[in-house]
């Protein structure tokens, strides 16, 4: 299995000189296994890159959306496989608190993109209540499914295949003032021994209380959720888009002295591809 980085930025892309090493692009990660079997995690802008990859072949893509937030969707009217005709694309909208799950596509219509998705060739499916399920199967992984606590609501998603575990959880405030939809024991379960957590952490102790039931977790509190759920290695995610290289090297320092020996952590970067049949890691 291969789980790759293509977007790892929150809230905005954030080009430029001070996030080259951990990148701009919004929310995407590829999930590939050993027979071809793929799924893609979120269409942030971090999906255009990956679909001048795939547009090379012909396979289904099947994608799951945390939620319908602009930086989780934005990258979709730019992914060239929707070009093809007749490319078969599946889409698992995030169990949100709205009556929009197919905002992906209604992206394209109106004023706001010059191609409208009706004109689309692919043939794009959109599994409406399907996250709303407590588990599902989809292109060879089994899928378990969690609450978000985000403003608009959400859907964490546990895969399993070839016998590892990734947990990708974001956007989610683990302790928020607003209605908790899922509490720390409840994400602990969820999560619990997972090979791999992807988990938001957007804020440090000195963004709040300011912005406190925005919907994003700190850094500490997310290392200790994964430390206590036995979790093997955590990638933190969802970085604040002021945050600059420098500031997410110091944080990730900080978190792996603290954890030293006891939790693989990392702020993800752009470009890194993670080989779990080895567990080698291989960043560019
Ligand atoms: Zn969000």
């Amino acid at each position: 299995m291969k789980v790759e980085f293509f977007g790892v930025r929150g809230s905005s892309p954030t080009p430029g000189r001070n996030t080259v090493l951990f990148g701009g692009n919004t929310s995407c990660v590829y999930i590939c296994l050993e027979n071809g079997d793929d799924v893609i995690l979120d269409s942030g802008t971090g999906i255009i890159a990956l679909g001048d990859r795939l547009v090379k072949n012909t396979s289904d893509i099947n994608i799951l959306l945390t939620h319908n937030h602009w930086d989780h969707i934005q990258g979709f009217p730019f992914f060239k496989p929707i070009y093809q005709a007749e490319r078969k694309i599946t889409i698992v909208p995030g169990a949100i608190e709205h009556n929009d799950k197919d905002a992906i596509l209604k992206q394209m219509s109106g004023s706001t993109h010059p191609v409208k998705y009706q004109q689309l060739p692919a043939d794009i499916s959109i599994l409406k209540d399907e996250a709303l399920k407590h588990s599902f199967e989809i292109a060879g992984f089994s899928v378990h499914t969690q609450r978000l606590n985000h403003p608009d609501g959400g859907s964490a998603y546990c895969l399993t295949a070839e016998g590892k575990k990734i947990a990708f959880v974001t956007d989610n405030e683990l302790s928020s003032p607003n209605k908790m939809n899922t509490t720390w024991q409840q994400w602990l379960d969820f999560i619990a021994d997972a090979d791999i957590l992807i988990h938001d952490a957007q804020y440090l102790e000195e963004d709040l209380p300011l912005k406190l039931g925005w919907g994003h977790s700190k850094f500490s509190e997310v290392a200790k959720l994964a430390f206590e759920a036995k979790v093997k290695s955590l990638y933190i995610v969802s970085h604040d888009p002021s945050r600059t290289d420098d500031e997410l090297l110091h944080q990730e320092q900080k978190l792996q002295l603290k954890y030293k020996n006891k939790l693989n952590v990392f702020c993800a970067r752009e470009g890194t591809v993670i080989e779990l049949a080895t567990h080698e890691i291989n960043a560019n």
